[in-house]
Formats: structure tokens, sequence, C-alpha cells
């Protein structure tokens, strides 16, 4: 079928390769790092008010980046009045009017990139590169979302009559739309979720990761400026368990797109659906157990080359990242001591350098997790490598790159959300077992395959429950327009953030008959 290209730019982003950019862009974020920042609830007709949070960096546990004032109950309230009395005009607001908004957000994100970059780095422990990709995902997705609109919703579909009738069917937002999204994109998947309901037609609650809510209040002050109405666009910064309760057992809520984990979608589906009230809508992107499956046939050293990459860039903060790989008994011996050669050179920590392979994880408590998950590979599996760490890395969220052997898939009861990569070892070259064991995990987000035989490229495409399969290359990054993201089971709703239908679920459909 023909290629969806809707008219937009992409991003031009930075070209680190021109060093005298690179350098100024260092020396500019350098004096950003000594700003400190604010984040409070944007709501119109609620004062401010409350303790502030104080939020430090990933990378050094002492650098305070700024402060947060955490919303209370009577926020909410008052944002979800405002949102619902803003929905009114907005629902009816011309697209173009909406598209060019988003057009304007995208300019003000590649105005501001370098103040985003800095938070993104001191708040959330993106790397530079990492940062600055995020950026242009996010414009891309506002200038992709807002071309989506024009071409999807300016005109009503046009419908037989053969009645005599004059049939339409016209898109609607569908009302208020509470986003919530995670610390692990805190521009991109903020931005991109937000972008969406808005250009559809919903008023918005923003609701992000309390980790990087300073971050969140600069694109949503952006998003302001760019003409987003205030009551269209509200903020709630806040703990999930404190004020996710309340906004979703709201029957003002229309519609939930979240990006966060498996299980937290799973308690929003409950409290949606026993609320009373109209039947909202979710849009849930969560987790997945991403495998790579290789075979004898695999390029090695570009095989290697995309398991680093997959694994360990974002410190395998990422939905997509690769978590398991299952090597041909034939070959994983020298697989795995290439993999060893390649992981002692990993760099890990300077955030200013564009070498940085592996920042931090997020917080403490993910720091904990992984430790508490590297005592259980201990009882159950077999470590292979761990790179000893820097002694200067110890005030911040560093965790040690790892590679462990395991039994098979089912040793992972969950998620495991940093930089560490099991190794499966199957006999023969059959995916079958291997794309079995996939599908019986619940999960589906990412896989990847490296393989040169084309038979097992297509077994592999028709048979595995997954969202994003990439073969012969890595498996993260998906590009905006290039490669729709998302999962199905356990690992999300769809639709695919980044692709054409994802505007469709944040709309409602009118037909509209008229005897002429
Ligand atoms: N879209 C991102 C990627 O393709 C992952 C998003 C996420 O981690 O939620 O790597």
């Amino acid at each position: 079928r023909d290629i969806f290209r809707p008219q937009r730019q992409n991003s031009r982003g930075l070209n680190l390769a021109d060093l005298e950019l690179l350098e100024q862009c260092r020396q500019d974020l350098a004096e950003l790092s000594l700003q400190t920042w604010d984040a409070a609830p944007l709501v119109p007709g609620c004062r401010v008010a409350g303790a502030a949070l104080a939020i430090f960096s990933p990378f050094e546990r002492t650098a305070l980046v700024g402060n947060v004032v955490v919303c209370d109950a009577q926020t909410v309230d008052r944002a979800l009045a405002n949102a619902e009395q803003a929905f009114v005009d907005w629902r009816l607001c011309p697209v173009e009017t909406r598209a060019a908004c988003l057009h304007k957000a995208a300019d003000l994100l590649e105005q501001h990139r370098l103040k985003l970059v800095s938070l993104c780095m001191r708040e959330g422990g993106r790397t530079l590169r990492d940062a600055l990709a995020e950026i242009r995902e996010a414009v891309d997705l506002c200038r992709y979302y807002a071309a989506c609109a024009l071409e999807q919703f300016d005109q009503p579909l046009r419908l037989p009559g053969p009645t005599g009738e004059d049939n339409r069917l016209r898109q609607y937002g569908r009302g208020v739309f509470v986003c919530i999204s995670p610390w692990n994109f805190p521009v991109a998947i903020f931005v991109g979720q937000i972008a969406a309901a808005l250009v559809s037609g919903n008023s918005v609650i923003a609701k992000p990761a309390l980790q990087t809510s300073l971050t969140a209040m600069l694109c949503v002050r952006l998003l302001h400026e760019a003409g987003f109405p205030e009551q269209v666009l509200q903020f709630l910064p806040g703990e999930g368990n404190q004020i996710g309760g309340l906004l979703l057992s709201d029957p003002r809520v229309a519609g939930v797109a979240f990006t966060g984990s498996s299980s937290t979608a799973q308690l929003i589906n409950r409290q949606l659906a026993e609320r009373p009230g109209a039947i909202a809508t979710l849009i849930a992107e969560t987790g997945g157990q991403n495998v790579m499956i290789a075979d004898s046939s695999a390029h090695e050293e570009q095989l290697v080359a995309d398991v680093l990459q997959s694994t360990f860039n974002s410190a395998g903060q990422r939905c997509s990242a690769l978590r398991v790989l299952f090597l041909p008994e034939q070959t994983a011996d020298k697989i795995i001591a290439r993999l060893i050669g390649a992981m002692r050179l990993l760099r890990v920590g300077a955030p200013l350098e564009t070498t940085t392979d592996v920042g931090p994880v997020i917080d403490r408590r993910a720091l904990a997790a992984l430790f508490a998950h590297i005592d259980y590979l201990q009882d159950h599996a077999k470590l292979l490598y761990q790179l000893a760490l820097d002694d200067s890395l110890k005030n911040g969220n560093f965790f040690p790159p790892t590679l462990a052997e395991i039994p098979g898939l089912s040793l992972l009861k969950q998620e495991i959300f940093g930089p560490i990569l099991h190794v499966v070892r199957y006999s023969g070259d059959d995916p079958k077992p291997v794309v079995d064991a996939i599908n019986a995990t619940g999960y589906g987000l990412t896989l990847g395959l490296h393989t040169r035989l084309n038979d097992t490229v297509q077994y592999v495409q028709r048979h595995a429950r997954v969202g994003n399969v990439y073969v012969n290359r890595n498996m993260i990054g998906a590009v905006v327009g290039a490669q729709p993201f998302g999962g199905m089971g356990l690992s999300g709703t769809g639709p695919k953030a980044g692709g054409p239908h994802y505007l469709q679920r944040f709309t409602t459909e009118q037909t509209q008959s008229v005897n002429i």
C-alpha cells in the first residue's frame, strides 16, 4: 500500500560533528546547570500553596535541580471543573487553529532546546546524546500529529447516501483527557501524549512522573506560549498514588493516556471501570520482556553492536530495551566473549560528553531494585560479567552494566528496567520454541532478530505477538512517522505512538445524516 507521509518538516537537531557548536553547547549547558527550577500546579483559579519537595540529580545526589509543589485534592477538583468547562469551546475550535498551536509548540521546543536538554540531563539523568534525541522526537511528534490532524479531521468523511440523504462522519475530541507520563522520556512522551490529545480536540490534565516535574513544567509553559489556553491544558504535579486515584475515580474524565508499568495500567483500568458515569477510554503503553534472537547465520560484529545499543542506551531505561538475548549453542561462547569485550569499553558517567554510553538510573529505588535483581540472579543464574565502576561515580545512581546467563525466560518474573542483559542458549536455529516462549510471557513490545535466513524473518514476523519487530538492527529509538511504536497484550493497548492511527482513539465520532 501507499506510503503515508503527511506534510511536515523534520526537526533539524544539532550536528554534534561540528566541534565548535558542540563546545558552545557544552558551555551553555555548564552555565544552565547553575540555575534552579520550580514547578507547581498550573490550574487557573487555584492559589499554589504547600511545602516544596526538593529534586536532586541522578548524576550527583547532592546537586539540587529545583523544587516542586505537589497538588492537593482541591486543586484536582478545580482542574477537572476547568477542563470540563474549557472542553465546550475547544471541541469546536477549528483543527487548523489547534494544529497551528502544535507547530508553534514545535518551534518553541527547538528554540528552548538547550534548557530542555539541561533539565533532561540534570533531573532525568539523560546523557547528552539521549537528551538531544529526545527533544528532536518531541518536536517531530508535534509536527506529525499536527499534520495527521489536518489530514484526518479537517473535513468530515462523506459517506454514500443511497436513500437521498447527505451522510457524513465527523470526529470530535472526547472530553477531559488525563495524560500520565513516565520519567524515562520526560519531554518526548510527556509532550507526545498531550499534543495528540489537544490537537484531537480534548482538554488535557497533564500529570507527569514526580521525578521529572521540573522538565514537564517547562514543556507546559512552552505549550501555553504556543497558544494552548491555560484552561485547556492544566498541569498537576504529584505522586501518582495520591492524585491518580482522585482523577481516575471522577466521572468527568473521558479518557486517559498512560505510559508506564503494566501493573499501573491495570490499576488505572480497574479504577476507570469502577467509576460511575461515561465509559472512559484508556490508551496504555507499558512494559516489555523484550527479546533479541540471533541464529548462527547472524553477522556477529553487527549483532554485538546492536545488542549493546539496545541494552545499555539510556541505562536500559526504555520500555523498548533489550532484556534477553537468545543465542544458538553453536556460537554462544564466541558471542558472549565478544560481548564481554565490548562491555569492558562502555563509558559510564560524564554527563557532558557525547561519548558517554551509560548514564545513571533515575533514583535510589530503581537502583535498589536492580541490586535486588542481581541477588536473585546470584541464586538462580550465572553472572558472566559486571563492569567495575569508578569510585568517582558513587554519589550518583549508577548501576554497573551486567551480563548474566539464565536458563529460560520464565526465570524473569517482571520487567527489569536497567542496564542488565540476560542470555539464554537455545539449540538448533529453530525460532519456533523461542517465539513460543516470548508469546507465553504475555508481554509483546519489541523483538529483535539477527539472521540472514528469509524464512526465519517471515516466521518470526508472522508468529511473534509483539508490536515492533526489528531485523538486523538495534531495537530501540522508533522514529516518528516511520516506526510507529507500541505493544500488545501486557505491553499496551495501542494505538501506536508516532503512527498514522494514534489520534483516532483520542476522538469520538458523530454520524451526521441530513435529509436534503
Ligand atoms: N519509543 C522509545 C523507543 O523506541 C521507547 C519509549 C519508552 O521507553 O516508553 O525506544
